[in-house]
């Protein structure tokens, strides 16, 4: 039986900044992302987390780690004293269960350098020993089971269960706050975490069309973020009622200028709402030619109403490439369900491929673009996020 979890972190990844910042926030956010779990404690030791499983279940605190930006790959692993006998005695109960597919190997890591035995002794002696017990043949070099055992000056482990992959990335809430563009797509929501994987903390705005259209979208915001929240305790959402100002934009601007009116409308809110929440950059799901409304030409004309920078982080990447990372990261079967986006309604036939500032300048002067963006600040609905896994059925919004 395994007892801790060794969650360990890119090390590259930390000599980018402070590393003693670094590991303060993802020790504070694998804490966090393990609440209401009987786990007994998480300590940073030796380049590595030690999660302390207490009375939780192995599996479900895998599944937490396993999506916590700035963790590379997690060990579950047995607890001992770093002496040679009590390695030997936890290694030989380990192997007692053990039964490797294939050939192992035995791979020994000392970080406490005045450890009496050399780490290729120690490997031979439970190489033979384990060799003994499951009848497994030995491969130094491509073995696909490998035995670990890792020597820090206060504690050692062993390990036979897999080493898992982590999501990688930077610890979340180490590289300031930006606001994304949450729609109910496929898109946006993962444009949000590859964000979370740079270490950005996230808020989302999402623009919804009630009472023109049922309120699906609105709950599919909610329980997208609540996916995002898995990897940073909480996400703030913003809900902004859109029809209004969509049916202003249909009677006063040409029919095929009306999407890049709805983005660029979208892009004023949310630069107003990323001001006052501290927000410092915008993000959308837009991927070049993806659509109609994502030309180049549309993405400056829409980008010119932004107060803040704007960041796509998919926009070099393919729909199925996108679709992939969606379905890995469990946000596609929430972005696939029906519902009656914002942007179906009062959609052209036609929609502009190459806008024209000068055009959409043009067009946009009839419209009180100000009182509307106020109006939109005055009435928008915040709400608190949490990680899904905490909600057990309750819905997913609290009010902020
Ligand atoms: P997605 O799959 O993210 O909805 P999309 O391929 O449908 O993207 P568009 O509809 O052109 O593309 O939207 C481009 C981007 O604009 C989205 O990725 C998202 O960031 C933002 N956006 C679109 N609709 C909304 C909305 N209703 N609320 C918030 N953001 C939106
Ligand atoms: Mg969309």
């Amino acid at each position: 039986m395994n007892d801790v979890i060794l969650a360990q972190y890119n090390e590259v990844a930390l000599k980018l900044g402070h590393r003693s910042m670094f590991v303060g926030r993802l020790l504070q956010n694998v804490r966090a992302s393990l609440k209401g779990l009987p786990t007994a404690s998480v300590r940073s030791r030796s380049g590595r987390l030690v999660v302390e499983l207490g009375s939780a279940a192995e599996e479900e605190v895998l599944r937490r780690l396993r999506v916590q930006p700035g963790l590379a790959n997690l060990i579950p692993a047995r607890r001992c004293r770093p002496e040679v006998e009590d390695i030997e005695r936890t290694a030989a109960e380990l192997i007692r269960t053990w039964r490797p597919p294939g050939s192992f190997r035995v791979d020994v890591r000392r970080a406490d350098k005045n450890f009496p035995v050399k780490s290729p002794e120690l490997a031979a002696r439970i190489g033979a020993m384990a060799g003994e017990v499951t009848g497994a043949p030995v491969d130094l070099k491509s073995a696909p089971s490998v035995l670990r055992v890792i020597i820090s000056r206060e504690e050692a482990w062993v390990a036979t269960s897999d080493r898992i992959e982590g999501a990688g990335g930077l610890p979340a809430s180490t590289a300031g706050r930006v606001l994304l563009l949450l729609s109910g797509g496929i898109d946006s929501p993962v444009a949000g975490l590859r964000m979370l994987r740079r270490g950005c903390r996230l808020d989302a705005i999402h623009f919804h069309s009630a009472p023109f259209l049922d309120r699906t979208s609105q709950e599919k915001a909610r329980r997208l973020a609540a996916v995002l929240a898995r990897g940073q305790t909480s996400v703030r959402l913003s809900l902004i009622a859109f029809g209004e100002m969509q049916s202003e934009i249909v009677r006063t601007a040409p029919q095929p200028l009306r999407v890049v009116l709805y983005r660029r409308m979208m892009m004023r809110i949310a630069s107003e709402v990323a001001r006052v929440d501290f927000c410092s950059a915008l993000v959308t799901g837009e991927s070049l030619g993806q659509v109609a409304s994502q030309t180049l030409a549309n993405m400056a004309v829409i980008e010119s109403a932004a107060g803040l920078p704007v960041l796509r982080p998919l926009v070099g990447m393919e729909k199925l490439e996108i679709t992939r990372y969606a379905r890995r990261n469990d946000t596609y079967r929430i972005s696939v369900v029906p519902d009656q986006d914002c942007c179906t309604l009062f959609v052209p036939r036609h929609p502009a491929t190459g806008a024209r500032l000068g055009e959409v300048e043009a067009a946009e002067r009839s419209i009180s673009m100000d009182s509307m963006v106020e109006k939109a600040l005055a009435e928008r609905i915040r709400e608190r996020i949490h990680p899904e896994w905490e909600l057990d059925g309750r819905s997913a919004a609290a009010e902020l």
